[in-house]
């Protein structure tokens, strides 16, 4: 099944990004945390790809996890870091193998101590070319990443959006976007997109609750993401104050959310960075609203 039918047949569309863990002992856990997540019932999860290492292989792991022990649909993140084209055709076998049939097809970010993505020998370049390896490989869904506020490499916000057009033309079956604090930004490239440059694949909302000043402003900068100045003044006030800031940040995504589907967003990815707190908190918003949906688009 590929995850676009999921956007076809409901008017909105929850779903949790989770990471894998390095070590066995924390993916058992997780895989506990993983059933509580489950009570909340997401329609799909993904599993985040890392930079190398036994975590990329644990990807794979918790995708065939959640797909065949918890039941639920998964999409399995992929980058081209490190990786060459016959690499790529590996996993890719692997995934199809395991029977997950849904990919998020990325770039991925420059490795450690270098300031530039370097294209691996051998491999591949950026994610619209990753997105057509996939597309040529076998019948997967594909989803990509997209920037409401531009991606931080690239100035050119306009020039973005075209690379995002090249990789929908490549074969992305939707998109789901970096997280942001300020509804504008994602309603005004939304309308740009759709209104006036004619995509029509669901546009996904990413949310991540800010959790404290230092980690938000670290994220924020590190992804071009701006943070609203109401948000920043309650956050700094509240630095030493780890439950509040938390308390802060909830309120905040939990307006985001109200606003999001007022304006009729296709779906909210939940950046849930494996924490359940997070998923206690705005799971039951995010699964009403799916809930309520599925029932008006059986109407
Ligand atoms: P691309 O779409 O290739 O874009 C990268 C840059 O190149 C942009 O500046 C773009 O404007 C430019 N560009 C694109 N195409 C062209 C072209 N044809 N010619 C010239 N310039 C071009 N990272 C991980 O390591 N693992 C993950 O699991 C992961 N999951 C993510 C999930 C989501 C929903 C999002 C939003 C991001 C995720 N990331 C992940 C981060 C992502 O890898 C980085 O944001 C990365 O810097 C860009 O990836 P991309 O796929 O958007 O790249």
């Amino acid at each position: 099944m590929h995850l676009i039918e999921l956007y076809q047949q409901q008017n909105f569309v929850f779903s949790i990004e989770i990471f894998p863990p390095k070590t066995e002992k924390n993916m058992e856990k997780l895989k506990i945390t993983l059933e509580k997540f489950n009570g909340y019932t997401p329609d799909y999860f993904s599993v985040t790809y890392g930079a190398g290492g036994t975590s990329r292989a644990n990807t794979h792991e918790m995708a065939a996890h959640i797909k065949h022990e918890l039941g639920v649909p998964t999409m399995a993140h992929l980058t081209c870091v490190s990786h060459t084209a016959k690499e790529i055709d590996d996993v890719l076998t692997k995934l199809k193998n395991s029977e997950i049939t849904n990919v998020m097809a990325l770039r991925g970010d420059p490795t450690a101590g270098t300031e530039r993505f370097i294209q691996p020998e051998g491999g591949y370049h950026n994610a619209g070319e990753l997105i057509s390896a996939v597309r040529n490989h076998s019948d997967f869904g594909i989803g990509a990443a997209g920037y409401p506020e531009g991606h931080v490499e690239n100035p050119n916000k306009d020039d973005d959006r075209k690379h995002l057009h090249g990789k929908i033309a490549a074969g992305a079956e939707f998109i789901v976007t970096q997280f942001f604090l300020d509804n504008t930004h994602f309603l005004r490239w939304r309308d740009k997109l759709c209104e006036e440059e004619g995509v029509s694949v669901p546009l996904v909302a990413g949310i991540l609750p800010p959790s404290n000043w230092k980690a938000t402003s670290h994220m924020s900068e590190m992804c071009g993401v701006t943070i609203p100045e109401d948000l920043a003044e309650a956050l700094l006030k509240h630095e030493t104050d780890p439950e509040a800031s938390k308390e802060i940040g909830f309120v905040h995504v939990e307006k985001q959310i109200e606003g999001l589907l007022r304006e009729g967003v296709e779906g909210i990815h939940l950046y849930a960075l494996n924490s359940l707190e997070t998923v206690k908190r705005l799971g039951p918003k995010l699964r009403d609203a799916a809930g309520t949906s599925s029932v008006l688009s059986a109407n």
